[in-house]
């Protein structure tokens, strides 16, 4: 049975969604080692145990920045305890870890995966190109081999497993290449948040300007929906970096995505495009984002939305 690590971060609330979804995964391609990054405590290990991990390797940083330490400790174990394949997901801290750790091992990463599977004697990939209208594929042959995965490529689904045992990773004095968290913000978040959520609002350019965002909002509300944007609005500073859906902001994939004055540029598609009912408003027929729609309406934003919330409200 292959030995698969699993790095998953501390969320809100016990293990992140992301490192669910990679358990959901490894679980059914080895025996799972979760090493997880956080305060830690027996809820959260229960709840590894019971997405799959047998083992949890618990890492401990403080103020510390992780990328430094935590790949050193990681590539000692590494040698020791011989992973077949090391996952990761698509994000920051993450990233900084897989990084180090493969040039610690002297191994390549494949990043930015949609699916992995492993073959006798190597590993392979599946990467969304051109905005997920193809997908490439990639092999590894010289292990571990480091995969980073994208968010939302997988369901997060607890299976009921066991309680896991549990050991804790001491970390190594990296020297002058340590570094230290000196302050940390917590952006102010209220309501359903976009990674979530199963109904998500998102409003473009098309709405003109900062204060007609209300709009998107004014319908997220009756229907439990968290609020999203482009990137352009983003930019614009209409709303915050938080709310950004798409190549470099929050993949996405709710059950129903209401894109409100939204042209549709392939990087915006790429984060909400498998979502479940994608519903368009848009005065332009031509817009992009009508190729992608299951449903679309040909309209003015200021006019359809108020609209379609006065009819929920009503209902
Ligand atoms: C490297 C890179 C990364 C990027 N990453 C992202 C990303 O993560 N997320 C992202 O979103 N973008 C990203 N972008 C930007 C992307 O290319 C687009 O510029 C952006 O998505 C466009 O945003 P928009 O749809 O709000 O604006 P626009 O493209 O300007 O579209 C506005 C739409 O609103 C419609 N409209 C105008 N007025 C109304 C009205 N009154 N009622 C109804 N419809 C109206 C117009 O017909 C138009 O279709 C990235 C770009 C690059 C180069």
């Amino acid at each position: 049975m292959a030995n698969v690590w699993v790095f998953v971060e501390e969320g809100d609330d016990g293990p992140s969604t992301l490192g669910q979804e990679l358990l959901a995964k490894a679980r059914v391609l080895g025996d799972v080692t979760a090493l997880y990054l956080g305060s830690g405590d027996d809820s959260a290990f229960a709840t590894l145990g019971e997405h799959g991990a047998s083992t949890v390797v618990h890492i401990e940083c403080g103020d510390r920045l992780a990328s430094g330490p935590v790949a050193a400790a990681l590539a000692d174990k590494a040698g020791a305890d011989s992973p077949d394949l090391i996952l990761f997901g698509q994000a920051y801290n993450d990233r900084d870890v897989a990084g180090r750790l493969a040039a610690r091992l002297g191994v390549g990463v494949l990043s930015n995966a949609s699916d992995v599977t492993l073959s006798e004697g190597g590993v392979e990939t599946s990467h969304e190109v051109f905005g997920g209208s193809q997908i490439a594929t990639a092999e590894m042959t010289t292990g571990p081999f480091i995969v980073l995965i994208r968010p939302k490529s997988f369901v997060a689904e607890a299976t009921g497993g066991g309680a896991p045992s549990v050991s804790t990773l001491e970390l190594p004095d990296v020297g002058a290449s340590e570094a230290r968290v000196t302050g940390s913000h917590a952006e102010d978040r209220e309501g359903p948040q976009l990674g979530d959520a199963a109904v998500i609002v998102s409003g473009g350019r098309g709405l003109g300007s900062a204060e007609a965002y209300e709009l998107v909002e004014n319908l997220a509300k009756p229907l439990d929906a968290a609020t999203g944007a482009t990137r352009a609005i983003v930019d614009a500073g209409w709303v915050p970096y938080a709310k950004q859906v798409g190549q470099t902001g929050k993949t996405v994939k709710p059950d129903v995505y209401i894109a409100c004055g939204i042209s549709g540029a392939m990087q915006h598609l790429v984060g909400m495009k498998d979502s479940g009912t994608i519903v368009a408003i848009n005065k332009d027929p031509d817009a992009p984002i009508f190729s992608i729609a299951d449903l679309g309406v040909v309209g003015d934003v200021h006019q359809v939305l108020p609209k379609l919330a006065e009819a929920l409200a009503d209902r």
